[in-house]
């Protein structure tokens, strides 16, 4: 008998890539090589030090990146350092601890082995892999973080983006211009899955009657692999090629191609891999064509159509994030045909019966393929992901379910929840660790968290301002390079630099530029506003995030921010930062004292950056949409309860005056009210009460184990 076969899953490809940069390194800084090619040394306590302290400056330069910083890295420079007291002990602890985290047993989901894989177009594990635009790339890396955390078997899959998500600059005028960099391959903790002939495992696809070839990557998230499907092959027709080119690339056959890779090329991806699923999770639309190929796979082995879609129901679940209709892509007959015009073939049905199967109501011929109701059709369960959402997800795609009332749609909501780990500042993480009993591995029980009262008002508050104050660098340097890359006059420029203070109240504001998220409604009342940050208890705000390339409306949004520019004063307390990407996000997240967030209600599905600034004791401004409406008690943090019943003119405006009546009756003055020890004490109470009500619920270890549970009951069910 031959001895069983290794499984070509790529771990053994990630094994040699390592080895390899090892034999780059010293000998005593080898270690350094397995932790760069995992991105567990990102969330570890003290993971970034290690690397950044080799070299702060090129390590930044690389972006962030440890297998580039490793392979740019002058080995003299290691050879000092390692007579330096304590490095390699440093390395060595962080490996061993690396070594037990991948060593620990596995926690299964139903049967041992069978990994729950969550197919996504977007993923966002860390500044330096570009394959994420937003917060649904950041919520899918989250997940995976926390399932290797809590020990779930688990994959991913995704695309491998040759251009990834865009860069911008704005100019002078504040329009955004977009551009793209080639994705280095070479320097990513990345390697290609190959088979046992030692050449990569590949998949095809037919797509446009072509069969279209990819390669797969692995990347390793903790103990969870991700796997990414690669087009960009010499054997590809150039238009194939571009299929992995970019994140929902603007071309739309080009992006149902995407969408078919995904879908398709994930399933076929995971069985030439091995994988056997326990459950499969679609995270939003793109990913829902995978279960034409599921069903393909049982119509092949001999099932009827019914039966096929029951089989494949039993074993999926979907999310969906988008609660605008709009939102909800739909393809064309035309745009389906072109890209997949073998489907009724292999499906064994006609057109019409393909077409159907995406529509609200499968009869009407006007209506196009959607892939939301498609999912929502073909997959056992289904998730807004907030409580609100659910609600509008309900009526939304109420027709779907004729006959039945709005809240029997079996549409559930699990509200989404961010990695503790990958968001709380570890000054935070330090002070928590030495009040909060068990701190970090009892995070997920709400008692825990009642023991934030045993923290000193004088500590906490220590952390808060340090956190401003690091923000408050971040800014006050970048925003004077940006404005001079933007060729502003140097008084501009450098007014940030002087006026931008540690000390003064710090609102952020990081997300998408989507028009629905209301940006402009800080530039509403201006008067007020400029009388605020010049007041005798002064606010400033950063802002950071892009437009979708093809949103003008978003981007004129952009455009009001900077009309304001050359207003007296103004330009120290209002900066822009572009290229909002992870690594800034957590520092917005963390060093802002109040969060806004101002969407027009029931057009944020969750939103998550509000739940990272929380875990880090900002103070919730927010309108009453997504997340915030169930979070908000009444007493940790601050809530405007938008009208949606008015035209939005009025509800805009009434909303921004909410913002500023907040901002400057309750806002400012609880946060300058200090005691005899510098300290407002009565700002603290209320981070408190934040961190207490918000820090136990809306982390990615809450949202996780409801995913869990459902998934166990799923399965448990006939059929299932
Ligand atoms: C968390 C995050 C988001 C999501 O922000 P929302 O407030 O949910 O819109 C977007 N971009 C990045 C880089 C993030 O880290």
């Amino acid at each position: 008998m031959d001895k069983p076969r290794a499984l070509p899953d790529g771990r053994r490809d990630l094994a040699v890539a390592a080895a390899t940069l090892a034999g780059h390194l010293p000998p005593e800084f080898a270690p350094l090589a397995t932790l760069a090619y995992n991105y567990w040394w990102s969330w570890a306590p003290g993971g970034e030090e290690v690397f950044s302290s080799l070299d702060p400056h090129r390590w930044l330069r690389c972006g962030m990146n440890p297998v580039r910083l490793l392979q740019e890295l002058d080995p003299s420079r290691l050879r000092v350092l390692a007579m330096q007291p304590g490095v390699l002990p440093r390395i060595e602890a962080l490996a061993r601890a690396l070594r037990d985290e991948l060593g620990r047993p596995e926690r299964p989901i139903t049967l041992p082995g069978r990994p729950a894989v969550i197919f996504c177009a977007e993923f966002g594990v860390h500044r330096s892999l570009p394959f994420y635009a937003g917060g649904l790339g950041v919520l899918a890396g989250d997940f995976l973080k926390e399932l290797s955390g809590q020990g779930y078997p688990a994959a991913g899959i995704g695309l491998f983006y040759s251009q990834g998500s865009f860069h911008h600059r704005v100019d002078s005028s504040g329009w955004q211009h977009e551009f793209w960099l080639d994705t280095d391959s070479d320097r990513l903790p990345a390697a290609i899955v190959t088979g046992a002939d030692g050449e990569p495992l590949t998949v095809n696809v037919p797509i446009r009657g072509r069969d279209v070839t990819a390669q797969i990557w692995r990347v390793d998230v903790g103990r969870v692999p991700l796997y990414l499907l690669d087009t960009n092959l010499p054997g590809n027709a150039p238009g194939d090629r571009w299929i992995t080119s970019r994140l929902y690339v603007g071309n739309r056959e080009v992006r149902l191609a995407q969408y078919a890779l995904l879908g398709i090329g994930g399933v076929r991806a995971m069985r030439a891999m091995g994988i056997e699923p326990a459950l499969i999770h679609l995270n939003e639309g793109h990913a829902s064509l995978a279960l034409l190929e599921l069903l393909r796979e049982q119509i092949a082995a001999g099932l009827d159509f019914t039966a096929a879609k029951e089989r494949v129901r039993a074993g999926t679940v979907f999310t969906t994030h988008t609660p605008v209709a709009a939102g909800n892509e739909t393809l064309s007959t035309d745009d389906l045909r072109s890209v997949l015009p073998d489907l009724p073939a292999s499906l064994g049905i006609e057109w019409a019966g393909v077409v159907a199967m995406g529509r609200i109501r499968p009869g009407d011929p006007g209506e196009q393929f959607g892939l939301t109701p498609f999912a929502l059709r073909m997959t056992g369960a289904a998730n807004a992901v907030s409580r609100l959402h659910g609600e509008v997800a309900r009526q939304m795609w109420h027709d779907l379910w004729p006959g039945r009332a709005p809240e029997q749609v079996p549409i559930g909501h699990v509200t989404n929840g961010v990695h503790l780990a990958t968001w709380m500042a570890p000054q935070m993480g330090a002070l928590f660790a030495r009040y909060l009993p068990g701190w970090p591995a009892s995070a997920a029980d709400p008692a825990t968290w009642q023991h934030v009262d045993d923290i000193p008002d004088g500590e906490l508050w220590a952390v808060r301002c340090e956190l401003r104050a690091g923000l408050g660098g971040y800014v006050r340097d970048r925003s004077v390079v940006e404005r001079l890359g933007r060729g502003e006059p140097l008084p501009y420029a450098e007014s940030a630099a002087r006026a931008w203070s540690d000390d003064s109240l710090t609102a952020g504001f990081a997300r998408r530029i989507a028009t629905y998220k209301r940006l402009y409604l800080v530039t509403r009342n201006l008067d007020r506003g400029l009388r605020l940050m010049n007041g005798e208890l002064p606010v400033q705000l950063v802002i950071a995030g892009r437009a979708h390339p093809q949103d003008d409306d978003a981007k004129r949004t952009v455009q009001q921010i900077f009309a304001l520019n050359y207003l007296p004063n103004l330009g120290g307390r209002v900066v822009f930062l572009e290229e909002h990407d992870m690594a800034m996000a957590a520092r917005l997240v963390r060093g802002s004292d109040i969060w806004l967030n101002l969407p027009r209600p029931l057009n944020e599905a969750s939103g998550t950056s509000g739940m990272k600034s929380a875990l880090n004791g900002g103070l919730q401004l927010s309108v009453l949409d997504g997340w915030w409406a169930e979070a908000y008690d009444g007493a940790n943090g601050w809530a405007i309860a938008s009208n949606p019943a008015l035209p939005a003119a009025e509800q805009d405006a009434q909303d921004a005056t909410a913002l500023f009546d907040l901002l400057e009756s309750e806002v400012l003055p609880l946060f300058y009210d200090r005691d005899e020890d510098g300290i407002p004490h009565g700002w603290v109470q209320k981070m408190k009460t934040s961190l207490k009500s918000i820090g136990p619920r809306f982390t990615a270890t809450r949202m996780l184990g409801e995913y869990v549970e459902r998934a166990r009951a799923q399965l448990a069910a006939p059929g299932g």
